[in-house]
């Protein structure tokens, strides 16, 4: 192949302009257009009855799940976030209660435990497929720990079997975020069902979507008990038999919509084809470009499923020869979206820097004398800094001559990488 000229120099990009991915079709306005002709638009009501449970969009779309998940018990509610807020309550987490979570994922990790004074302890990440590292989990198990939290990042599994030992040998929760991860396994165990309670989130930027939403899986009917609780003013029913433990079920209301479960259902049919289009584009990407030295695609554990809501590429600026920034924005320029910054280690956000969550008294870190200095997990402070270059192919709509161009883009790049311009 010909050097052409680098569009960041003038020449012309090779990648062709690409539209955002249209999940949404006539299957989902039609499901929306008949929950509102039946004026039901939610069906939940937060007291005692069969209204408690929901409408029958919502019961249906969670029957739907834990069919298709393999669980007992699927329960809806309105995001990711409140479904890791409502795991935090339905395990009986307290104040002083430490949680075990990764240094790199969403804030929201991080954020759930301490809406009941429970106290984050950070974890660093493997440097391979960037999920919580096991030995830094279990040297950071004390007497306080309560539970922990694994993030499958980016869609790959984090080591769920092992974690999973590791709590019981403790007596510990293990949660899932399995906001990127559906249909991920490791040993065949599909991502989100490992762990005591798996969280899935149904955001406009998730692999399904249905607005906004989240779908909280587990096989404890105590669990789906305090979880459905939690959801819906659980104060109100905590004098019905045989709930015992009445802690944390102050509800909230957490509820999802039957429009937004109408939807869910659709989209969760073709759940399948969602995933497989983004491993396919993500095995041509990193087919197409493996050879490269300083760039390596991304890696998958043994007996594990991928399924690529990030394509995140480890970048050696050293072995490349070119800032990480300046690659990227050459790339940019040749029309492959492409970011370099995922998000920056959670310990380092003002919550935990100024130790200020609840009110003004330092609660709950005034509890604990667990600190969050810069530096506490270099792996993840080293990747975020200048160590990987992401692409979301859950964002655009992509047929395989696109595919081919975004190999060719890099390819062409990396070729002229002495050319590109440099901004430090
Ligand atoms: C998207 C995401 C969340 C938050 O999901 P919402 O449904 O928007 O609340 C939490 N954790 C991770 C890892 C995510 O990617």
């Amino acid at each position: 192949m010909k050097n052409r000229k680098l569009a960041i120099l003038g020449g012309e990009p090779v990648v062709p302009k690409l539209s955002t991915y249209q999940s949404i079709g006539a299957r989902e306005s039609d499901a929306v257009k008949k929950v509102l002709e039946s004026q039901c638009i939610s069906g939940f009501y937060g007291s005692p009855g069969p209204e408690f449970l929901g409408g029958p969009q919502i019961q249906s779309f969670e029957a739907s799940w834990a069919e298709r998940f393999e669980v007992r018990h699927a329960v809806s509610v309105n995001s990711n976030t409140s479904g890791l807020i409502a795991a935090m309550a339905a395990i009986g987490l307290g104040p002083g209660d430490e949680v075990i979570l990764p240094a790199w994922s969403m804030s929201a990790t991080a954020m759930a435990p301490l809406f009941y004074g429970g106290i984050p302890v950070f974890a660093d990440i493997d440097d391979e497929t960037f999920c919580i590292d096991f030995e830094h989990v279990k040297s950071q198990i004390t007497s306080r720990t309560r539970a922990i939290i694994a993030v499958n990042l980016f869609g790959h599994p984090a080591r769920l079997a092992d974690l999973k030992a590791l709590a019981d040998q403790h007596g510990l929760y293990l949660i899932e975020d399995n906001a990127q991860a559906p249909l991920g396994s490791e040993n065949g165990k599909l991502c989100g069902t490992v762990g005591h309670i798996g969280v899935f989130s149904l955001n406009y930027h998730k692999h399904i979507h249905t607005g906004e939403g989240g779908m909280c899986v587990t096989n404890d009917d105590d669990l789906a008990l305090r979880l459905q609780l939690v959801r819906n003013h659980g104060e109100n029913l905590v004098t019905a038999e045989g709930i015992n433990d009445i802690s944390n079920l102050i509800g909230m209301n957490l509820r999802m919509t039957e429009m937004s479960a109408a939807i869910g259902l659709v989209q969760l049919d073709q759940i399948d084809q969602h995933v497989s289009r983004r491993e396919q584009i993500a095995t041509r990407l990193s087919e197409g470009t493996a050879d490269l030295l300083g760039w390596q695609p991304p890696k998958v554990r043994d007996h594990c499923r991928h399924n690529y809501y990030c394509w995140v590429v480890k970048y050696s600026a050293e072995e490349v020869g070119v800032p990480l920034t300046d690659f990227s924005r050459a790339l940019t320029a040749e029309g492959f979206p492409n970011f370099t910054r995922y998000l920056p280690p959670l310990y380092m956000l003002p919550v935990f820097q100024k130790r200020q969550a609840i009110g003004r008294n330092g609660f709950p870190f005034s509890l604990s004398d667990i600190e969050y200095p810069p530096g506490l997990c270099p792996v993840t402070e080293s990747l975020h800094d200048d160590g990987v270059l992401l692409f979301e192919p859950c964002a655009w709509e992509i047929s395989s001559e696109i595919c081919d161009s975004l190999v060719e883009a890099v390819r062409k790049v990396y070729n002229q990488r002495e050319a590109l311009p440099r901004t430090s």
